[in-house]
C-alpha cells in the first residue's frame, strides 16, 4: 500500500491521550486492515468502534478513570478492543494469564481492588467483586452491552505519568506484585521499537503470542497499530497454522518455544520465510544452537531483545548491523544500561554483574507496595533487573543468569518459592526445592526435588493432584524426585545451583 502516512506524532511522545497516539491510524485511516482472523478482518475504523462500545458499556457497569479491569479472557478481536477501550477512557487494564485457577484470580483480583472482573464464559466469578463475562451465548455479558451502545464517548485526556496498565509479576516470595505501568511508559516504548524494527504500514505481523504479557500485548500489538500494519491473530502457537501464515506476513515475534517448534518440524524451511524481513524472539534464552539452526535452515537471523515487566523492551540485537547468538544487543532509544559489580562499582567489559537501568519505560512502582518499589532501586535512581550480565567493549549486553532462581519455562515465570509452598503444605512432605532444568522445548523444565517423612508413603499422585488444585499449569513440576535431604551449604541455604546440575538431563 502507498500514500499512507502512519500517525507515529512527529511532535513529541504524546498527544491528548494515549489512545490517539497508539491508535491514531483508526483516525487517520480507519479503512486500513488491523486484526486479521481466519474467517474475517477488523479494520482499524471497526476496532475504533468496538472500543468505543465498550467505553459505554464499562462505563454502565460504573467504571471510571483509574478503576481497575481485571480480565481473565481468551485471545479475540473484542479482547483486543476491551483493552484499547481501557486505553480510550482511562480504565487501568489489569491482564490475567488464562491458566490462573479460580484461586489464583481471586488474589489477583482482591488485591487490585477490582472495579470489574471480566471472565470467559463458565468462569467461577471471584467472591466479592462485580464480575461479567466478556462474550457467550447468553444475554448480559459485556460484549452483549457493548453491542447495544450507540453514542461513543469522547476519548478522555491523560498525561504521560498516568497509569494506564497493571501486569502481576510473580513474586520471588511468593508474594505477586502489580507493576503499574504509566502512558508514557508504554508509548515510549513502543516508538522505540518501532523505529528499531522498522515497521512499515505494509507490515504483516504474525501475532502468535498471549495477549495477558507485555510481549504480545504490548509490544507486538503496539509497534503494528503505530505502523498502520496488519496483525494476523492466532489463538494460540500451532506449527501448521504458523507455516501457512508465515507465507503471508512480513513479521513474527515469538518465544524461543516458538522457534524450537518450528525446528522439530523438519519440513520447516526457507519456503515458509520467504515473505518475512523480521523474526524477533525475547522473553527466555534463545539457544546458540537454535538461533543458528533457524538461519541455517531459513536464511534469517533472529533478533533477539531483553525486556521485562517492570521496564518495557530494553535492548535488542540491531537491525543492521550484527545479531550476535547469545546476546541481547544494545539499549533501545531511551533506555541507559550499566552492569554493577558485587562491590558497586561499574563493571569492566566482560566482567558479570547486575543488569541496572534508566529510562522512559520504567514503571510507576509495585501497586501498594511502596517498600518493595524503593527495594528495586539504588540509591542513585537506578532500577536493580535481578538480571546478571556482561557488556563488550562495544557496549552489547549479554546475559548470564538471573539473580533470582526465576524459571522461565515456554516464556512463562515460574518462581519456585510459590510450588514449594504448595508441595510443603502436603501431608508427608519435609521439605521440597524447586528448580529449573534445561528443556529443548521448554527453555526450561520444572523439577521438584521432595523430602518426605520418613516411613510415610506420599505418591507422585497426590503431589500432581496437590498442584492441580492449586497451580496453573505451566506452573506444574514436569519431574518430582524424592531425596533423603537437600544439599545446603554453610549457612544452611540450599544449594539450588547444585540441584540444577545434578538433575540436568
Ligand atoms: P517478564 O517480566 O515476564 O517479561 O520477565 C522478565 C525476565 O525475563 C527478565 O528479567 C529476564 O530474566 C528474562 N528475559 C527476558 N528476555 C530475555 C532474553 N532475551 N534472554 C534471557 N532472559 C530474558
Amino acid at each position: 500500500m502507498t500514500g499512507f502516512d502512519p500517525c507515529v506524532g512527529e511532535d513529541g511522545w504524546m498527544a491528548a491521550s494515549i489512545y490517539d497516539d497508539l491508535f491514531g491510524v483508526a483516525r487517520s485511516a480507519p479503512d486500513r486492515p488491523c486484526l486479521l482472523l481466519d474467517d474475517h478482518e477488523w479494520t482499524y475504523g471497526r476496532l475504533d468502534r468496538r472500543a468505543g462500545q465498550f467505553v459505554g458499556a464499562l462505563a454502565q457497569r460504573g467504571l471510571t478513570v483509574g478503576d481497575r479491569l481485571v480480565v481473565q479472557v481468551d485471545k479475540s478481536a473484542d479482547a483486543v478492543a476491551l483493552y484499547l477501550a481501557c486505553l480510550r477512557t482511562g480504565v487501568v487494564h489489569v491482564p490475567l494469564n488464562t491458566a490462573y485457577t479460580p484461586t489464583e484470580v481471586a488474589f489477583f483480583a482482591t488485591d487490585a481492588g477490582a472495579g470489574l472482573f471480566v471472565g470467559r464464559p463458565g468462569h467461577r466469578p471471584p467472591a466479592d467483586v462485580p464480575a461479567d463475562t466478556l462474550g457467550g451465548s447468553d444475554g448480559g455479558t459485556l460484549a452483549y452491552l457493548a453491542d447495544r451502545q450507540t453514542d461513543l464517548p469522547p476519548v478522555v485526556e491523560r498525561s504521560g505519568d498516568d497509569w494506564a496498565a497493571m501486569l502481576y509479576t510473580s513474586g520471588t516470595t511468593g508474594r505477586s506484585k502489580g507493576a503499574m505501568l504509566s502512558c508514557s511508559n508504554l508509548v515510549a516504548n513502543a516508538r522505540a521499537l518501532h523505529d528499531a524494527w522498522r515497521f512499515e504500514p505494509d507490515d504483516v505481523l504474525l501475532h502468535v503470542l498471549p495477549i495477558f504479557h507485555v510481549h504480545g500485548l504490548f509490544v507486538a500489538l503496539h509497534c503494528a497499530f503505530l505502523a498502520g500494519a496488519s496483525v494476523r491473530f492466532h489463538e494460540r502457537f500451532d506449527v501448521e497454522s504458523v507455516r501457512r501464515d508465515l507465507r503471508r506476513s512480513t513479521v513474527m515475534m515469538g518465544v524461543p518455544t516458538h522457534y524450537v517448534r518450528l525446528l522439530a518440524d523438519p519440513t520447516f524451511s526457507a519456503d515458509d520465510a520467504a515473505s518475512m524481513r523480521l523474526f524477533t524472539s525475547g522473553s527466555a534464552p534463545l539457544s546458540a544452537a537454535d538461533h543458528e539452526a533457524f538461519t541455517a535452515r531459513t536464511g534469517h537471523r533472529i533478533v533477539e531483545r531483553y525486556g521485562m515487566t517492570e521496564t518495557m523492551i530494553l535492548t535488542s540485537n540491531p537491525y543492521d548491523g550484527d545479531r550476535v547468538q547469545g546476546t541481547v544487543g544494545y539499549p533501545l532509544a531511551g533506555v541507559e544500561l550499566r552492569v554493577t559489580s558485587e562491590a558497586g562499582s561499574p563493571a569492566a567489559p566482560g566482567e558479570v554483574g547486575t543488569v541496572e537501568i534508566r529510562g522512559d519505560g520504567v514503571f510507576l512502582g509495585y501497586w501498594q507496595l511502596p517498600e518493595k518499589t524503593a527495594d528495586s532501586y539504588r540509591d542513585d535512581g537506578w532500577f536493580v533487573t535481578g538480571d546478571l550480565g556482561l557488556l563488550d567493549a562495544s557496549g552489547r549486553l549479554t546475559l548470564v543468569g538471573r539473580g533470582s532462581d526465576l524459571i522461565i519455562s515456554g516464556g512463562l515465570n515460574i518462581y519456585p518459592k510459590e510450588i514449594e509452598a504448595v508441595l510443603d503444605a502436603v501431608d508427608g512432605v519435609v521439605e521440597t526445592a524447586v528448580v529449573g532444568v534445561p528443556d529443548p522445548d521448554f527453555g526450561e523444565a520444572v523439577v521438584a526435588v521432595v523430602v518426605a517423612t520418613s516411613g510415610s508413603d506420599l505418591d507422585e499422585h497426590t503431589l500432581r493432584s496437590t498442584c492441580d488444585e492449586h497451580l496453573a499449569r505451566f506452573k506444574h513440576p514436569k519431574r518430582y524426585v524424592v531425596v533423603d535431604a537437600l544439599p545446603r551449604n554453610a549457612m544452611g541455604k540450599v544449594q539450588k545451583a547444585m540441584l540444577r546440575e545434578q538433575l540436568r538431563p
